[in-house]
């Protein structure tokens, strides 16, 4: 096997055993954005920490998101200063650690008659995003004509369109980004582990001081001992505080979220559009690769949280949006080849509809010493940390904590391998692995922008492993797949597909194509039985049923 000079192998085996018998500063429920960041943060700061993720990392709202790091345009409309400005200027500083996961990508918003933004309120919003965000003036937002926004966009509807703002947003990977954030917390020391669920807390003298958990693929039942706990469990939240009999005052409020995929010729947007739908709320094309993807609706969600299904009706609300903005295209249901669905942590509030909801985030302490945070955005995860581990901190001062715990770091943390100095780095970086990747025999430029998207400059360590391989049948499936399995923690086929690579919704071919192939070389690496073997591909089957057939 190779070896690494960026990274320690992970051994999640160690990981179980040290998580039964260290007594950690910190237990982080859930490896979720914010949970990852939580972790990231404090191990950074000198603490001991732990990380649980009852499935996978991202397996549950971090890995169903719009992609976007944003500020949220509309969240300016509702008056949420404060939320557009910390997670506008949190953007350059994600973007600045991660430039290669975190690519910049202008927005197109068409102005249309009676729609949701006239032209001065549209220039005067996005001037006020701009300065709120700290928007450098290169790419400040530029108000275009109608003719201008037509070059620009071909394919909106000249009949109803008045004009358009542009301006600067970026776009990343959900589930990549939470990987990258993990491996860098266990950089620092943290024993992270994925399928390890919580299933109670324990107490000395009415104060937690850990809980008790099950390593789901050991099936293995555990104490985990910890100082303080905090549960990022996303969707989950109030079913820890309700086992910690802590759930009082705010609660949760699910709604749900999908995302539409459909191949790039059927929908070839030439950036991002943010438009209107006839109900009043907006919605997003985003194209990415191969595909372009359309979302999201926003419907309250009762149903089970580790089974959130794209519906019929889900389908055809965005396919008729699409339609009204882009009249020649005619999407069907035909057209739709994957997607996603997630669920929005938000706090409920009396009389709010599902968007009227904030998306700010918020703590809750309990007596017992549980912290719990929700709500909040992807792009804000940083500074959810902060504010998480800033708590954290204090009361471990205050108990004759015996370290001392340093201020913030994660802003000078590079995310995802050695740091990019520029975007322009990652323009050059991704030349030179499209060469490489030619010796393969992968011609297709795709593949190249794909793998430095994804791992950055840890696509070094792939097209190394790829050497190694050579003469196999698809070699880079295998290679990313073993590096996965070295360096982030794959335990399944569908730990690989969807949320270490994102092929489930990006390039949904390359899993049918790979599947039978793919499952062999995991088997012969886990020394899978036969048996398991077979039960992971009929898994990942249902899974692309799952995100191509609706009922
Ligand atoms: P999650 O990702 O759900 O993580 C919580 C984890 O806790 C889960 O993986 C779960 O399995 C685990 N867990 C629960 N209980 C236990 C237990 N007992 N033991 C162990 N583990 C447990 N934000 C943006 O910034 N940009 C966007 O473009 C954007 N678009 C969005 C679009 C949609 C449709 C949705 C739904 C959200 C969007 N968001 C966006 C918001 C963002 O995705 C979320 O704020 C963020 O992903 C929440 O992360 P989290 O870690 O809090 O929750």
């Amino acid at each position: 096997m190779m070896k690494t000079n960026e990274l320690e192998q992970i051994d999640r085996n160690k990981i179980i055993q040290r998580l039964g018998n260290v007594t950690y500063d910190l237990l982080v429920i859930g490896g979720g954005i914010t949970g990852a960041g939580i972790a990231l943060d404090a191990a950074s700061r000198g603490l001991k920490v732990a990380l649980v993720e009852q499935n996978d990392f991202a397996s549950g709202t971090s890995s169903r998101s719009t992609k976007l790091i944003h500020g949220g345009l509309r969240y300016l409309k509702q008056f949420e200063i404060a939320l557009v400005r910390e997670v506008g200027r949190e953007r350059a500083t994600v973007h600045r650690l991660a430039p290669h996961l975190v690519r910049s990508e202008k927005m197109l918003l068409p102005l249309i008659k009676d729609g949701t933004y006239g032209k001065i309120a549209t220039s005067l919003g996005l001037m006020v995003y701009d300065v709120l965000a700290g928007v450098e003036s290169a790419d400040q937002r530029k108000m275009l004509s109608k003719e201008e926004t037509l070059e620009k966009e071909p394919l909106l509807d000249e009949t109803t369109l008045e004009g358009a703002g542009i301006y600067a947003e970026y776009r990343t990977d959900d589930a990549r980004l939470t990987i990258e954030v993990v491996k860098s917390a266990v950089g620092f020391g943290a024993d992270c582990a994925n399928y390890v669920r919580v299933d109670d807390f324990i107490y000395e003298d009415g104060k937690i001081v850990g809980a008790t958990a099950t390593d789901r693929n050991g099936n293995n039942e555990m104490d985990i001992k910890a100082r303080f706990v905090v549960s990022a469990a996303g969707p989950w939240v109030d079913e820890l505080r309700k086992k910690n009999d802590s759930l009082e005052g705010k609660r949760l409020h699910l709604t749900k979220g999908v995302h539409i995929v459909v191949p790039r010729e059927r929908l070839p947007v030439h950036q991002a559009v943010y438009f209107d739908v006839p109900d009043g709320r907006m919605i997003f094309a985003i194209p990415r690769g191969k595909i372009t993807y359309i979302g999201t609706t926003d419907t309250d969600y009762f149903g089970d949280k580790n089974h959130v299904l794209t519906k019929k009706e889900d389908v055809h609300y965005l396919l008729d949006a699409a339609n009204n903005t882009f009249p020649t295209v005619n999407l069907t249901m035909d057209d739709v080849v994957s997607s996603w669905a997630g669920l929005r942590p938000l706090i409920h509030e009396d009389g709010k509809s599902a968007s009227e909801l904030s998306r700010k985030d918020e703590l809750f302490e309990s007596e017992t010493g549980l912290i719990s945070i929700a709500g909040g955005k992807l792009t804000g995860y940083r500074k959810m940390a902060e504010r998480v581990v800033n708590v954290v901190a204090k009361r471990y001062e205050a108990t004759d904590g015996e370290k001392e715990i340093s201020d913030v770091r994660t802003q000078k943390i590079p995310i995802g391998g050695k740091a990019f100095e520029s975007p322009k780095e990652v323009d050059t970086y991704q030349e030179s692995v499209e060469h490489q990747l030619q010796e393969f025999g992968i011609a297709d430029p795709y593949q190249a922008w794909y793998l430095v998207s994804n791992y950055g400059k840890q696509s070094d360590q792939i097209i190394a492993l790829m050497k190694e391989m050579k003469g196999q049948d698809h070699l880079l499936l295998k290679a990313e797949c073993a590096y996965g399995m070295q360096f982030e923690l794959i335990q399944s086929l569908s730990d690989f597909f969807i949320r270490r690579t994102g092929r489930l919704y990006f390039d949904i071919e390359s899993v049918r194509d790979g599947l039978t192939d793919l499952a062999d070389f995991m088997q012969r690496r886990f020394q899978w039985t036969d048996d398991f073997k077979k039960n992971q591909i009929q898994e990942m089957k249902r899974e692309i049923q799952e995100v191509s057939e609706f009922s």
